[in-house]
């Protein structure tokens, strides 16, 4: 057994017997019902090998991880114009706060708090219906991932449209500020449904590969995107990718990584691995708990952190 796939089968091991897991999120009534016993992890090495364990092949809810995507397709679409309309500081504040966004007059501090990702919508949506949109999501994730199965779950997307007060507040403060284009209601039918992508960590440890090795798609061959903006990508995720947890996340376990509501992480090695877990328990600030758990001990063990062995 490789070095990799040892690491990953004791970790599963040791987070399965772990009695401290977080608390599930519940403010989504969806999520709300599922088995905080889970736990799965999957790496995909340089040379291209998946190592998978616990429940790894389980679909869950990508939640806020689906942001690396959209930002790499607004990106794409606008180039450096969208950081006329969204900063790239870390917040130091929750996911979901309003108060930060009136004090910076409808400037998102990040791409990855939710006003961030709610005017990233907004920049993907210009000259699209939502549906096209959600489309062209898919289309990025499942060449990605090379998994043609990837969908949006609607019921989990119904849940947040139903319950989802604070994203509406902050789209129509954005909206009054002049920060959104479209209707808030367009804008918001596209943020839920892309949060509701539901993906396993195999599909998303494969779907994180070009984040991982300079924007190449190792598979099909040639870029996703350029190396730069993979790198800048990547200076998010580790700044931005964990809330107002990303600090303690970089010191743990020090390597770019999105954290999402459902209890998933997406986490890059660059040149080296990709690497998705999940464990729906949650912290205080909103991350997987056995996750981020997870990453740490695998950091530690493989020599992982992007800050020096
Ligand atoms: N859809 C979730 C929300 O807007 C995403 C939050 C997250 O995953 O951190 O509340």
């Amino acid at each position: 057994m490789s070095e990799i796939n040892l690491a990953v089968q004791e970790i599963t091991a040791d987070m399965i017997a772990r009695v401290d897991r977080g608390a599930v999120a519940t403010y989504i009534p969806e999520l709300a019902g599922i088995d905080p016993a889970r736990f799965g992890i999957a790496v995909v090495d340089a040379e291209g090998a998946q190592h998978v364990a616990g429940d790894g092949d389980t679909l869950f809810s990508i939640q806020s991880i689906s942001k690396v995507f959209t930002l790499t397709l607004a990106l794409g679409k606008v180039g450096d114009a969208l950081w006329q309309r969204v900063g790239k500081e870390p917040s130091g504040n929750p996911f979901n706060s309003i108060v930060q966004l009136e004090y910076e007059k409808g400037i998102p501090r990040n791409p990855l708090i939710n006003a961030g990702a709610i005017a990233v919508a907004d920049a993907i949506l210009a000259g699209h219906t939502p549906k096209a949109v959600l489309g062209e999501i898919l289309r990025f994730l499942r060449y990605v991932s090379d998994d043609e199965t990837i969908h949006i779950d609607r019921a989990v997307a119904a849940s947040e449209q139903a319950t989802g007060f604070r994203n509406a507040a902050l789209a129509n403060y954005l909206r009054a500020c002049g920060n959104l284009r479209h209707p808030v209601e367009m804008v918001l039918g596209v943020y839920f449904h892309h949060c509701a992508i539901a993906m396993s960590c195999r599909q998303l440890a494969m779907a994180g590969r070009y984040l991982a090795f300079a924007g190449r798609h190792p598979t099909a061959g040639g870029k996703v995107i350029s190396a730069e903006r993979a790198k800048r990508i990547n200076a998010l995720m580790l700044t931005c990718g964990h809330y107002d947890g990303s600090g303690d996340f970089a010191f743990r376990v020090g390597m770019p990584a999105k954290s999402g509501v459902g209890g998933g992480i997406l986490a890059v090695v660059p040149g080296k691995a990709s690497i998705a877990v999940w464990s729906p328990g949650l912290d205080a600030q909103g991350n997987s708990v056995l996750g981020s758990a997870a990453l740490e001990l695998l950091s530690r063990r493989m020599n992982w952190s992007i800050f020096g062995e």
